[in-house]
């Protein structure tokens, strides 16, 4: 059933990712670099902590796809070796020493789960909507934990960058809170906990929302789409690139040599020095 606007006009929710709204907040710059200009301007090469993400993931991933029997330490470590991603890095023998390191740290993190507790869902997509957005996004882990209370769906998201999330992380991520209220609403269960798991520390930051809080992120959601739509139409509505300049400022700072899109950003050269592509990854 369609939204309905002024003089009775339907209006289109904005369809939208925490990652999409993330991204606005960070650079409306880089938003309009990411999300509309078309074709989308060439990126930067592929980063290493990037690679060594996404290769640990889809090892995790994979693991909780393999039958019971065969879900053992050994068995990840198999998958990360076999799906490792070796862009980004310096060399051969750079990506050799971190595909060891995260080895590691699979192993390890795998010894402690009990693989008979089958998880909800394992790079499960969820999506919801309200008034104004159909929001949507994909979880690295949904759990169904046994709480003495009953049960209860749990968000779990993997990290393995340098630094540790905290619980203040954990609390004020738009992203697993827009996760937790999309996973209780797609499986119409109770899920209000969200935790990321840090593998290279093995720490696990955890936050109990409340009806209250997820309704504030979603707030907040709605707030920030409504601002990107308006940038959108605003796009749409010129070809004068001047003009899309200044409906999408450059937010620069140190970050700025992370971006991908910095060759094409004068504000961001100006910020600082790139980043090389491998400097991300942990000493
Ligand atoms: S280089 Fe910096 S200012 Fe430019 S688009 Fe990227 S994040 Fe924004």
């Amino acid at each position: 059933m369609p939204q309905l606007g002024f003089d009775g006009m339907p209006r289109r929710l904005y369809p939208c990712t925490p990652s999409r709204l993330r991204a606005w907040l960070d650079c409306p710059r880089r938003y309009r670099m990411s999300y509309l200009n078309r074709p989308a301007p060439l990126k930067g090469p592929p980063w290493a902590h990037n690679s060594l993400g996404a290769s640990v993931h889809n090892a995790l991933a994979g693991w909780w796809r393999l039958p019971l029997a065969e879900r053992d330490p050994p068995a990840a470590v198999r998958l990360l070796e076999r799906g490792w991603i070796p862009e980004g890095y310096a060399d051969g023998v750079q990506s050799l020493r971190h595909l060891n390191r995260a080895k590691d740290m699979v192993e390890r993190y795998v010894s402690a789960l009990d693989p008979a507790d089958e998880p909800a869902g394992v790079e499960r997509t969820v999506a919801t909507k309200t008034e104004s957005i159909a929001v949507s996004g994909r979880i690295d882990r949904l759990d169904d934990r046994r709480l003495p209370a009953g049960r209860e769906l749990v968000v779990v998201d993997y990290k393995t960058g340098r630094t540790a999330p905290d619980e203040q992380d954990t609390r004020s991520s738009l992203a697993l809170a827009l996760y937790a209220l999309a996973a209780g609403r797609v499986l119409r269960r109770p899920c209000v906990t969200v935790e990321l798991h840090h593998l290279p520390s093995g720490q696990i930051a955890r936050w109990e929302h409340t009806p209250e809080s997820l309704g504030r992120h979603l707030r907040r959601a709605e707030d920030i789409a409504a601002e990107c739509a308006d940038a959108d139409e605003r796009f749409a509505s010129t070809d004068e690139p001047d003009r899309a300049d200044v409906a999408f400022p450059a937010r620069a700072g140190a970050w700025c040599g992370w971006c991908d899109f910095r060759a094409h950003c004068a504000e961001g050269q100006a910020a600082g020095p790139a980043r090389r592509p491998w400097d991300g990854l942990a000493s």
